[in-house]
């Protein structure tokens, strides 16, 4: 029996990168998937290739509109909803002191609110559903320090989905924080930044960056009823990086 089948999924950023990579892992176990994201032509043509178990939502993740928007249009499809993975993230990797205070609530709205709001606005539906895993994607960034704004917003979600753990436990519904290490996405490997990547590499323990499925792995773990007493914990895939 395949590990997510019986199912119904959202997650948001999967036009590309991890999302689409969890997106595929997921259908490929047996759920039924709700991809999200601001790109609609890249989100569409994703879900397309997908086949009838996907469906595409264009979203924005800060706006609770689109939130309620999402959780309808999912519900209409597919039925109550068990597995939320809130995955669309930016990054910013600008000194504090070159920081505008505009540049660092956009990246806390994109990074951080727009979890606070998935997790709200999906809980109705998990009750219906008799419980539920929410998925939070966090980054070896919400353990150790980095940029100013991306390091905050992901401490912050490593601290939300403990304490929404607690919140959500007695309704059945799971919360666990995933942490990323270096993963090979359109976020990081920009043609700018790809040289830097592959020397920065060197120095991971396991000589290597991340391909995203080895993500989407852990992440399908954590949504499957295998994690079903883990909950307000972290999950972390670095490489060895915070070892
Ligand atoms: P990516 O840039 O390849 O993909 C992110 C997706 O999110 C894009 O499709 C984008 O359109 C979408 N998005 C951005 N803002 C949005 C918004 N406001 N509303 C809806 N969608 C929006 O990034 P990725 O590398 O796949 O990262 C996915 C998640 O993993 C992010 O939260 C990121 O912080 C985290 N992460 C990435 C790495 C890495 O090395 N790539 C490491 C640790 C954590």
């Amino acid at each position: 029996m395949s590990r997510l089948s019986g199912k119904v999924a959202i997650i948001t950023g999967a036009a590309q990168g991890m999302g689409a990579a969890h997106a595929k892992a997921f259908v490929e176990q047996g759920a039924k998937v709700v991809l999200t994201d601001l790109n609609e032509e890249k989100g569409n043509a994703f879900a397309s290739e997908l086949g009838e178990n996907a469906i595409f939502v264009k979203q924005n993740v800060t706006s609770e509109e689109d939130w309620a928007n999402v959780i309808k249009k999912a519900e209409e499809a597919f039925g109550p909803i068990n597995v939320l993975v809130n995955n669309a993230g930016i990054s910013m990797a600008k000194n504090m002191l070159e920081m505008s205070l505009d540049e660092y609530m956009k990246i806390v709205n994109i990074n951080q609110v727009s979890v606070f709001l998935g997790m709200k606005a999906v809980a109705a539906s998990m009750m219906k559903a008799g419980g539920g895993s929410i998925v939070n994607i966090s980054s070896i960034n919400g353990l150790v320090g980095g940029a100013v704004g991306y390091t905050d917003t992901k401490f912050a979600v490593r601290g939300m989905s403990k304490a929404a753990a607690l919140n959500l436990a007695p309704m059945g519904i799971r919360v666990n924080s995933v942490h990323p290490g270096v993963i090979a996405t359109p976020m990081i490997m920009q043609e700018d930044s790809k040289a830097a990547i592959e020397e920065f590499a060197k120095h991971i323990p396991l000589k290597r960056v991340s391909q995203p499925e080895e993500v989407s792995q852990l992440v399908v773990f954590l949504a499957s009823d295998e994690s079903s007493y883990s909950t307000g914990s972290e999950f972390v895939v670095d490489g060895g990086i915070t070892a």
